[in-house]
């Protein structure tokens, strides 16, 4: 089956807002195996959206229209696709009731407008809104499909996840269709160019699964993606070669899909008894609020300073001034001093702090933009890092805490 998207939305164009609808409903029609070669963008204007999506319908099987279901008069996708395909619009009792229903429940009544929306294409398959006003819609015409969902991404993904998704796999399952399914390897600890050539001959030998790595801030992340007649047989595909990466790229893989940094140093925490506190200066709060990101972090996670200033480190942490003088905010000794006094402060099991130069300016030749001291105590060790960070004042904290957080990974890995 070949699909295409088409967004309808004059706001789109003038990049007010950005197209996230089209690149989940990508992804949505890449994993039930839809072969997706356009993707439209066209503003709330009838003529311009029935042009294209007259050349949609001729190159494409499906094409999922999203947004401009809308009640209001620039809201124009219902009547463009009536036009084009030549259907009448018919009144639904059923969109009608719904329509009252929704504004019932917040206490208030639809207008003129809103019941405009009862309005449908003649011989649709009604998609009921839930969660919203504007009803989904699916168009069998001349062996083409045409899905129209509404552009608000919440009402969009619920009508695809619960009707337009279980409709389109039966349909692709009739006709013996593939089925396109992915998994992501997370790494860390390794830049993207040294990480490919270590996979190097895997990644060049492989057409089906595909690899394809995407570096940001400091992680890599692996995609498989395997093409198959079925669920079973695609995972066992990606199985095969995830099992290759994983025998080559070892404890550099922290995780797989959607799974966090955070998510994986939380649970090792809580498997091995153990509780957190940390002590940040450059990252003001960052690393803080990645741990608590986590439900459940409250389990583990006891509480943390930001320390900027060097009083405020002497006076909360205990930083002897003496280290200050000698060797500096940003320093080893300081980081550890760091590290030691949250420990005391929050009588935590484990405790992290981290002290840097974010940047833009107060670099120097021996401290440069970049450089950033972390320290994690846990049991009776004392583990530092020194790192030197590529990038702006916000990828150097970005990137700080993905190295302190893989640090901590590998730390409380290797308790017993
Ligand atoms: P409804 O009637 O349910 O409000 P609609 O189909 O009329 O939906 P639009 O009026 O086109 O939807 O868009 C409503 C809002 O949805 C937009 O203001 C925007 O915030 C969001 N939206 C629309 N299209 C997209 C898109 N392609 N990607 C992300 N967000 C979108």
């Amino acid at each position: 089956m070949v699909g295409e998207i088409l967004a309808v939305g004059t706001e789109l164009l003038l990049g007010q807002i950005v197209d996230t609808n089209s690149a989940y409903l990508s992804r949505r029609l890449a994993e039930l195996g839809v072969d997706v070669y356009f993707k439209s963008c066209v503003g709330d204007n009838v003529r311009r959206v029935e042009s294209t999506l007259q050349l949609a319908l001729s190159r494409s099987d499906l094409v999922v229209v999203t947004g401009g279901l809308g009640p209001t008069d620039d809201d124009v996708t219902v009547a463009a696709v009536a036009d084009v395909i030549g259907r009448k619009l018919v009144y639904s009792a059923q969109v009608d009731s719904d329509i009252v229903e929704y504004f019932r429940k917040t206490g208030r009544q639809p207008s003129d407008n809103n019941r405009k929306q009862a309005m449908v294409i003649g011989g649709c398959t009604l998609i009921r809104n839930q969660v919203g006003t504007a009803p989904g819609q699916i168009i069998e015409d001349a062996g083409k499909i045409i899905v129209l969902v509404p552009g608000v991404p919440r009402e969009m993904t619920w009508m695809m996840e619960n009707t337009v998704i279980p409709y389109l796999k039966q349909k692709i399952q009739s006709v013996g269709g593939a089925v396109i399914r992915s998994r992501i390897l997370r790494t860390v600890g390794m830049g993207e160019s040294a990480l490919v050539v270590q996979i190097e001959d895997i990644l060049s030998s492989q057409t089906n699964p595909t690899i394809a790595p995407y570096a940001s801030d400091g992680l890599v992340d692996l995609r498989i993606t395997a093409k198959a007649q079925d669920d079973e047989t695609a995972r066992q595909m990606i199985d095969r070669v995830a099992e290759s990466i994983r025998s080559r790229l070892g404890g550099l893989i922290y995780g797989e899909d959607n799974e966090t940094l955070a998510e994986v140093v939380g649970r090792l925490l809580l498997t091995k008894g153990e509780t957190i506190a940390l002590a940040e200066s450059c990252t003001g709060g960052l690393l803080g609020k990645l741990i608590t990101d986590v439900p459940g972090s409250s389990r583990y996670f006891l509480g943390g300073t930001v320390t900027y200033s060097n009083e405020s480190k002497t006076k909360l942490l205990g930083v002897q001034p003496e280290i200050l003088e000698r060797h500096g905010a940003v320093s080893r000794q300081c980081a550890a001093a760091m590290a030691l006094g949250v420990k005391r402060l929050f009588e935590s099991s484990v405790s992290v702090s981290v002290t840097g130069l974010a940047g833009p300016d107060g670099g120097t030749a021996t401290k440069p933009v970049g450089l950033v001291y972390a320290a994690v105590v846990c049991g009776g060790s004392l583990s530092i890092a020194r790192l030197l960070l590529n990038g702006n004042r916000d990828q150097v904290r970005t990137r700080a805490c993905v190295a302190i957080l893989n640090l901590l990974r590998r730390v409380l890995t290797a308790l017993p």
